[in-house]
C-alpha cells in the first residue's frame, strides 16, 4: 500500500486533525508479514490507526485508547482481533468514532479490546501452535493470520457502515 492509499483508507479521519500522520517507519513495513498496519499517532499517542486490505482495497480505521480501568488483580484478557489471552495491561479498550458529521453520532463509538501495542501480527506467528487431533488440531499460523485478518477488515466496515446506516436515516 502507498502512503496515499493508507491515508485514504481511513473511514472515519478526525475532522478536526489535517492529514492522517503515518508512522515514520512506514519505508520499512514488511508487508506479508503483517494483517494488519498499526500505529499511533506520536503527537497524539493516545490515537492509533489500524489498516489492513481486503479485495484490492485499503480499509482503515483511527482508534481512541480509552482510559484502562483494569488494576493489578485483573485476569487475563483476550485481545479481540488476535484472540491472544494476555495481561491485562497488554490489551486495552479502544474505541472507534463513527464516520459523521453529527457530534452525537460520532460519540457513539464502537469499541474494541486491542494489543496494547498493535503487536497481534507478532502473537499470531509466535504463539505455540497446538498439536494433537483434537478441536484445536487446526490451529495453524495461517489460519490464525486469516481469522486476525478478517476480523480487523470486520470490525473497520462495522466502523463505516454505521455511517452509512445514518446517511441512510438521516
Ligand atoms: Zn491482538
Amino acid at each position: 500500500m502507498t502512503r496515499e492509499e493508507v491515508r485514504g483508507a481511513i473511514v472515519n479521519p478526525d475532522p478536526a486533525a489535517k492529514r492522517v500522520r503515518l508512522p515514520v517507519w512506514f519505508d520499512d513495513v514488511r508487508w506479508h508479514q503483517i494483517d494488519y498496519l498499526g500505529w499511533r499517532d506520536l503527537r497524539a499517542p493516545q490515537l492509533a490507526y489500524l489498516v489492513t486490505e481486503a479485495d484490492g482495497q485499503a480499509w482503515g480505521a483511527l482508534l481512541r485508547q480509552a482510559q484502562n480501568r483494569a488494576t493489578p488483580g485483573s485476569r487475563a484478557v483476550m485481545c479481540d482481533l488476535c484472540r491472544s489471552s494476555r495481561r491485562f495491561n497488554e490489551v486495552s479498550l479502544f474505541t472507534a468514532r463513527r464516520p459523521s458529521r453529527d457530534k452525537r453520532e460520532r460519540l457513539n463509538a464502537r469499541g474494541l479490546l486491542l494489543c496494547t501495542d498493535l503487536d497481534c501480527a507478532v502473537k499470531v506467528n509466535t504463539e505455540p501452535v497446538r498439536q494433537g487431533s483434537g478441536p484445536e488440531a487446526g490451529d495453524r499460523v495461517e489460519e490464525r493470520r486469516e481469522g486476525l485478518r478478517s476480523r480487523t477488515i470486520a470490525f473497520i466496515r462495522s466502523v463505516s457502515d454505521a455511517e452509512r446506516t445514518t446517511r441512510h436515516r438521516g
